[in-house]
């Protein structure tokens, strides 16, 4: 016997008849002798549902009541999945955030969770039945209802993986696993079969959006082997663990990229202690996130630094940039927001050079501009013009040799 978290997404639950069929998985693996714990996100649409009724009473709904008014999402699957398994004859018992004591911090719509409550679960589990869990919520000290951010439910699931030490969180979605790279844009991408959790981080984080960051995060602090697979067909999908030192690896487990970004240039800035503070501050204040950096060297004692920040947040960016040139004697300011990330992830690189040099020769061989690099132990990142994104991942996920068999 075995302990499971089954974790199904929005979709996997999106109306009555997938509600059964997701009951039906359920029910086959508590049959089989195991202990499970199942945590639902709202049917698909519905916190968009609910957060535009709010929107459409005020700008800005107060964050406490806007919690309350997202946990009932969850709060309608549990209830729906723990009947519906009551019905083909699989005890199930269903249970809130509060219910459970996901207890969070009381930062409303993206929480932390700070501690998980057993006694409920574990009773349940000990009575035989099934436990379906509502993802995406909590509580804080003070009993009032929280939420863990978009797609917290993700982090729920491994959460009480690490604390109910169950012996693996299965992530079921509505795609099969994590690929090399978008099979929109590279069609002979390949299903990985395995993905260290480093190598998921920096794939997720880059726009690969299969998990909640923070989930991945959680998993490889509490080492919760975690497996995204399809709830609607067959099939293993990935299983995101720890590096496995026998294991026979690629250098290069995937590519990466990201639409959304923008760049911009401060010219001329005095190349004194502190500017680089005065440049990046008053922007991280503005709650925009720079990604990545770069500082050229100094030749007449004037500098040029360049940025990196989410598109959305660009002409806001340009504003502050523009105070922050006049207040630093600055030249020019100037940006760019027909960019993108190009990024290839792999731990293998760790052990291996050559990778950049080979990545820039393919770039080049396209005739594609690199603008901007940075790199990681894992990973070597370019911005690039947007046109010529597809033919840069193209390009690269052939030469590095990551198509899977060509499906006949
Ligand atoms: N229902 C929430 C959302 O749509 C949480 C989740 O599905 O994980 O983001
Ligand atoms: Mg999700």
């Amino acid at each position: 016997m075995a302990r499971y978290v089954f974790k199904f997404g929005g979709t996997s639950v999106g109306d009555a008849k997938r509600i059964k069929s997701v009951a039906e998985k359920v029910k086959q693996a508590h049959s089989e002798g195991h202990e499970i714990i199942v945590v639902v996100s709202a049917m698909s649409g519905e916190t968009n549902r609910l957060t535009a009724l709010a929107g459409g009473l005020l700008v800005k709904p107060n964050p406490r009541e806007m919690d309350v008014l997202l946990s009932t999402g969850e709060q309608v699957t549990i209830a729906l999945l723990s009947m519906a398994l009551g019905a083909l004859g699989c005890p199930a018992e269903s249970f809130t955030g509060g219910q459970v004591e996901i207890l969070t911090d009381s930062v409303h719509s993206k929480a932390r969770i700070k501690d998980i409550g057993v006694a409920a679960i574990q009773n349940c589990l000990k009575s035989g039945k099934v436990a379906v869990v509502a993802g995406f919520q909590g509580v804080n000290e003070q009993g009032h209802i929280t939420t863990l951010g978009r797609g917290g439910s993700d982090t729920t699931a491994v959460a009480l993986a690490a604390k109910l030490k169950a012996s693996e969180c299965y992530i079921y979605t509505d795609v099969d696993g994590v690929y090399t790279t978008d099979p929109r844009v590279e069609p002979t991408a390949r299903k990985m079969d395995s993905i260290t959790f480093e190598e998921m981080l920096e794939m997720a984080s880059l726009g690969s959006k299969v998990l909640q960051i923070r989930a991945v995060e959680f998993a490889g602090k509490y080492n919760v082997p975690l497996r995204v697979l399809s709830t609607f067909s067959e099939g293993n999908g990935t299983l995101i663990t720890y590096e496995d030192d026998g294991m026979e690896r690629a250098l290069i487990s995937g590519i990466a990229f990201n639409r959304d970004e923008a760049k911009l240039t401060i010219n001329g800035v005095p190349d004194l202690p502190g500017v680089a503070s005065k440049i990046v501050g008053p922007i991280a204040a503005n709650n925009i996130e720079i990604d990545m950096i770069i500082q050229n060297i100094a030749d007449d004692e004037t500098t040029d630094f360049t940025f990196t920040v989410h598109r959305n947040d660009y002409h806001k960016a340009v504003a502050l940039l523009e105070e922050i040139k006049t207040s630093l004697s600055a030249k020019k300011v100037s940006g760019d927001d027909t960019i993108v990330k190009v990024s290839l992830v792999g731990v293998g690189m760790r052990s291996h050079s050559g990778i950049a040099s080979k990545m820039f020769d393919v770039l080049a061989s396209e005739g594609i501009n690199i603008k901007m690099i940075s790199t990681s132990e894992i990973k070597i990142s370019v911005v690039i013009d947007e046109k010529h994104l597809e033919a840069a991942v193209r390009a690269l996920h052939k030469s590095f040799e990551l198509a899977g068999r060509p499906v006949l």
